[in-house]
Parts: structure tokens; C-alpha cells; sequence
């Protein structure tokens, strides 16, 4: 039974340490609101730090005249073994222990300034208190600021709106059970509590009323229309009070003994002793234990289900969060190896196919590199005096007799230095496109995300790996176009039909010249011929070599030297590769805080439902 509303207590906690404040919170299902509360409702004086008070069986609240309880007050009784030593906790002061019940009293006070500041501010940001004694029953209790009816003081004229509005934010919850405290020697016709309750619970089940002052009442009247139930009806028994006067109090009359004086008020009372059993502060604190009990039992299902569904949703926010890193080497390094697998599958996915921006590499050899060597000057390097020019410069001082042997050389020699433009811009192009890929990689490998150190490390691993492939694509295509130089193509000079004397008009020039310009012209024109010849060959065994020394090689081994780098790592810089972005470690480590959280509170929840 205890360890039932025990329980409570501790999912209370629970929640207020997720800054779950019920109203307040939105990021969070709201625990708060499943779990039942007693809520101390009542006017200004009307006794309710009197019945709190006897209720936990010690002094300590702050009181004072005009508005003292400026935040409310979460009171948590919990019962120890009998002769254990009494003592108050703070909820924003864990394991600090308080034996001196007066410095409670100051705590309270301090901690309501430390959010409200010095102004007589209300805030409904709960303080919580556990109180651990022998002399008490375990229950919850919230202390709420008293209703006024005018504001006093510096305080706003809104201060009495506001408070209304707080407390209602409290009891108008289904589940919260009102304690409507209203002093007996007034009308009960004019009671705050009364009214307040019954605005938010119109059939009276949930709301408790406790008539305190019954000692102060008028002689010859007493309270018993209202104790007993006939002049307000609720559905839960009224509890009559007798709390210390302000005498008593000024005399520092004990607990105690107060309790005592109480007990006998009833017994000896001509007009209550037939209800002195169901009468006085300690049968009030039962019987708000028992009908808390039973209203937790009957939440159970409901509460299980709201925390199964947080846990839920911070399991999959953990997944997308990256779950946390182990400190051993091993696993570090078997973890950045993943990674890097992750990276390189995306990578591979972006030249195979999969994911676009491989056939961009093939857009380089279809359209690019054709279009540059469509372009390149022939047409300015073969005009017949060029050629005229080159062959007469390679005969020397005798004149070839057939054929120009050397002056062909020098003339395809010189042609072919024209390709070394777009071979080099083929390696090019496709460097900066595989530069890309490797940068949309990264970018889209989720895993990677957590981790900016490895990200950029993988990064500038790739881009050292590419630039090595540049160079040798770079070498190797210019060593193709070297290649042609170097070695002509026999066959093609054998095919050449020979050359015959076409009988011209032998009067218009001279036969020399006319044979000369023909002869020059039909050199450059088999140059030319030939020169085709190499740009379909070159077109062809470009894209080869560049996917031989680039493409291939980024496939296959993009990352290996990376690899072996991070092979001869020690822990240390190992760990500063997976470095984490701090708001990520920071959103990681407060999901992980709540779901610990979550599921303790479930834990506890099934142990005790479990032992009935
Ligand atoms: P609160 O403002 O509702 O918290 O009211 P308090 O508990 O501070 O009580 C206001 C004043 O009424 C104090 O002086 C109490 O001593 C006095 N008081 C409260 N209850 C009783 C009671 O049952 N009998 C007598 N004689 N005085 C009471
Ligand atoms: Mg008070």
C-alpha cells in the first residue's frame, strides 16, 4: 500500500527533473497529468498551512499575513521505520538533508524569491519538498497560494486574478483531488474553496471539504449541517478541524500536543462526539491516503501506456541519434571502419549507379572531349604555306625527291602537341567530378553526421587519394598522345595513292609552281587525314586511361591509405576522430536522462503492480 503512493512521489520527481510541470510542458507526454495530486485550495487564513501542517505533523511552513505561498508547494510525505530521525529534502537540493525545520521554512521562502525575485511575483513553477518521518502517512500534498479577493501591498491589481487562475490550472485537472479548506465560523455560502471547487468538479467526487476554526465557531452554533453534509453536499465525508490559534502558536505549543488537544475536542464535544472517530487532522490524512490509493490503482493501465509511448519515442530518437560510443580502442577503431564502409558504399552507389552524378563522368568523354578535339586549329596549322614552310625547313639543302619523309614527321609532330589541351582537361573534368561525389557522399551519409572530425578527416583523405589519380591519368594520357608521336603509322602512308602530273593549263603559270602548290597542298591534306586518324584513336583510349588511373582506382581503393593511417592510431587520437558535434552529444545525453528516467519510473510501477 505505502510503497504504492511511494511511488507516486517518485515518478513526481521523475517528471519535474524532465521539466515536466504538467501545464507547462509540451515536449514530453505529460506524466504529471496522469498521476493523481491532493491540491490545499482555500482563502487567504482559512487554516491551510495549519492543516498541512498537523497533517505532516510539523511546523515549518512560511506564514505571515498577505500572500506568502507564492509558488505552489509539492509536498511529499513519505513514512520511515518508527525511530528513524525526522528530515526534510528540496528537490532542487538533492542529498541535502533538513533537521531544523526552520530552515526549511527559509529555504521555501528563498527558493520562491530565487524564481519570483524580489517582487510578490506568483509563479507556477513548483517547489518540491519530501518530508521523511515516522509520523506520517505517505501522501502528496500541494500547497497552493491562498485566494484573495483584493490585491495588497506593491502587489498588481492582476495578482488576484492570477492566482485564481493558478490554482484552477491545478484542480481542474480530472485527477487532482481538491482538499477545500473553509474556516467554520464563516458562512459556508461565502467560501473560496467552496466555490472554486465546485466550478471545476460540479458533482463533488474528487473534492474533500475540511472545516477548520470549528473551535472559534459562535456558542450555541455548531457546524454539523454542514459536517454532515446537508447544507453542501459532496460525495466524500467532511472532515472537521481544530487547528492551534494564533495563541497557541505564539506559545509555541507543539504538534504534538496540538494533535491531542484535537482528538479530545471531538471526544469530549457535546454537539461532535458522535463523529469524534471520523473527525481531526489524523483521520483526514487517512483518508486521503486510502482514496488516493485506490485512484492510482485504477490509473495504473493508463500511466503504463503514456510511459510506453515516451520510451518508445526516445528509443527512436536514440537510433536516430547514433547510440553512444564505447572508450575501448577496439571498438572505436571497428567503429570509424564502418563509417568509412558507409561512406565508401554511398560513394560507389554515386559512380554504379543508384545515386546520380556517375554519368557525368561519361558526359565527359561523350560530349566534352569530342567537342575539344572537334575544335582544335588544324585548319590554322595546315595552310599550304605553313606546310610549304615546315617540309622546305626539313629538307635542308637538298629537296626531297618524292616524298617529304622529315617534313611529314615535323608537320604530325607538331599537330599531335595540339591534343595534350584536351587530354589533360579530360583528367580534369573528371577529377572535379569525382571531387564532388566524394563531397556529396559525406554529406549524405547519415552515420557520418554525428562525428565532423571524421567526416572532414574522410573528406581530405578522399581528396589526397584523388588528386594521386589525377596525376597518374594526367601522366598516362599524355604519355598516349606521346605514344602516336613517336611511331607513325606506316600502313596509312602505304595506302597513299601516288602522286601523278594532272595535265592543268600549261599556259596560266609555270609548270613548277603549279606542280609545287599542288604537291604542298595534298601534303597537308593527307596530314590532315592522318591527324583524323589519331583524334578517332585518341577519343577512343582517353576515357580509357582516365577510367583506368581515376575511376577505377577511386572505386576500388579511394580510402586504403586512410585505412592504413588509421591503423597505426593510438586510443587517444582515435577518440578525437569521433569527436561529436557538442549539441548532438548534448540532445544524446538528455534523451538518454529522460528515457533512464522513463523507464526506472516504469520499472517501479511494474514491481509494485506486480505484488498486490
Ligand atoms: P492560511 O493562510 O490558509 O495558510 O491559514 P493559517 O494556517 O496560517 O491560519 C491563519 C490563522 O488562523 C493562524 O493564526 C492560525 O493559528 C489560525 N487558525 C487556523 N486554524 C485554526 C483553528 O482551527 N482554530 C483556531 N483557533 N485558530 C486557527
Ligand atoms: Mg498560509
Amino acid at each position: 500500500m505505502e510503497s504504492l503512493i511511494g511511488l507516486v512521489n517518485r515518478i513526481q520527481m521523475a517528471c519535474t527533473s524532465l521539466g515536466d510541470y504538467g501545464a507547462t510542458n509540451n515536449s514530453f507526454y505529460s506524466l504529471w497529468d496522469q498521476l493523481p495530486s491532493v491540491a490545499v485550495v482555500g482563502g487567504q487564513s482559512s487554516g491551510k498551512s495549519s492543516v498541512l501542517e498537523s497533517i505532516v505533523g510539523r511546523d515549518f511552513l512560511p506564514r505571515g499575513s498577505g500572500i506568502v505561498t507564492r509558488r505552489p508547494l509539492v509536498l511529499q510525505l513519505h513514512k520511515t521505520d518508527e525511530g528513524q530521525k525526522e528530515y526534510a529534502e528540496f528537490g532542487h537540493l538533492p542529498r541535502t538533508p533538513f533537521t531544523d525545520f526552520s530552515l526549511v521554512r527559509k529555504e521555501i521562502q528563498d527558493e520562491t524569491d530565487r524564481i519570483t525575485g524580489k517582487t510578490r511575483q506568483i509563479s507556477p513553477v513548483p517547489i518540491h519538498l519530501s518530508i521523511y518521518s515516522p509520523n506520517v502517512v505517505n501522501l502528496t500534498l500541494i500547497d497552493l497560494p491562498g485566494l484573495t479577493k483584493v490585491a495588497v501591498e506593491e502587489q498588481p491589481e492582476s495578482v488576484v486574478r492570477d492566482i485564481e487562475d493558478m490554482v484552477r490550472s491545478y484542480v481542474e485537472k480530472p485527477d487532482c483531488i481538491i482538499l477545500a479548506i473553509s474556516p467554520a465560523n464563516q458562512d459556508i455560502a461565502t467560501s473560496d474553496a467552496i466555490k472554486l471547487s465546485r466550478e471545476v468538479d460540479s458533482t463533488g467526487e474528487r473534492t474533500f471539504g475540511v472545516l477548520t476554526k470549528l473551535d472559534l465557531m459562535d456558542k450555541g452554533t455548531n457546524a454539523l449541517d454542514v459536517l454532515e453534509g446537508r447544507a453542501y453536499r459532496l460525495q466524500q465525508p467532511w472532515v472537521g478541524i481544530v487547528n492551534r490559534s494564533q495563541a497557541d502558536i505564539n506559545k509555541n505549543v507543539d504538534m504534538i500536543y496540538a494533535r491531542r488537544k484535537e482528538r479530545e475536542y471531538f471526544a469530549s464535544s457535546p454537539d461532535y462526539g458522535h463523529l469524534a472517530s471520523k473527525m481531526g487532522s489524523e483521520y483526514l490524512a487517512k483518508l486521503l491516503s486510502k482514496h488516493l490509493e485506490s485512484v492510482i490503482r485504477a490509473k495504473i493501465p493508463g500511466i503504463m501506456s503514456v510511459i510506453n509511448k515516451s520510451i518508445d519515442e526516445l528509443e527512436s530518437e536514440m537510433d536516430h541519434l547514433g547510440r553512444p560510443i564505447s572508450d575501448d580502442a577496439g571498438a572505436q577503431l571497428y567503429t570509424i571502419l564502418e563509417l568509412c564502409r558507409a561512406f565508401d558504399k554511398i560513394f560507389k552507389e554515386h559512380l554504379d549507379g543508384g545515386r546520380p552524378g556517375g554519368d557525368r563522368i561519361y558526359g565527359v568523354f561523350d560530349n566534352q572531349l569530342p567537342a575539344a578535339l572537334r575544335k582544335l586549329p588544324f585548319d590554322r596549322y595546315l595552310p599550304i604555306q605553313n606546310v610549304r614552310k615546315i617540309v622546305s625547313e626539313a629538307d635542308g639543302y637538298q629537296p626531297h625527291l618524292i616524298a617529304p619523309e622529315q617534313g611529314y614527321r615535323r608537320l604530325i609532330e607538331g599537330a599531335l602537341n595540339y591534343f595534350r589541351g584536351p587530354a589533360e582537361a579530360s583528367v580534369d573534368a573528371v577529377h572535379f567530378v569525382l571531387k564532388e561525389l566524394v563531397r556529396k557522399s559525406v554529406g549524405e551519409c547519415q552515420e557520418l553526421k554525428r562525428f565532423p572530425s571524421l567526416q572532414s578527416a574522410i573528406a581530405a583523405a578522399s581528396y589526397e587519394a584523388l588528386e594521386k589519380y589525377r596525376e597518374e591519368g594526367r601522366k598516362t594520357v599524355l604519355r598516349l598522345v606521346d605514344m602516336e608521336a613517336n611511331y607513325l603509322t606506316v600502313e596509312f602512308f602505304r595506302k597513299l595513292p601516288q602522286e601523278v602530273e594532272k595535265g592543268g593549263n600549261p599556259a596560266a603559270t609555270p609548270a613548277v609552281d603549279r606542280y609545287a602548290e599542288g604537291h604542298f597542298r595534298r601534303i597537308g591534306l593527307n596530314v590532315s587525314s592522318y591527324i583524323n586518324m589519331v583524334t578517332d584513336t585518341l577519343r577512343n583510349s582517353i576515357p580509357k586511361a582516365v577510367v583506368y588511373c581515376q575511376v577505377k582506382e577511386a572505386k576500388q581503393s579511394l580510402l586504403n591509405y586512410f585505412y592504413t593511417q588509421i591503423g597505426k592510431k593510438e586510443g587517444k587520437d582515435l577518440a578525437e576522430l569521433l569527436d561529436e558535434d557538442p549539441t548532438l552529444m548534448g540532445k544524446r545525453e538528455q534523451c538518454a536522462k529522460s528515457l533512464q528516467l522513463y523507464k526506472k519510473a516504469r520499472d517501479e510501477i511494474e514491481s509494485v503492480s506486480l505484488v498486490r
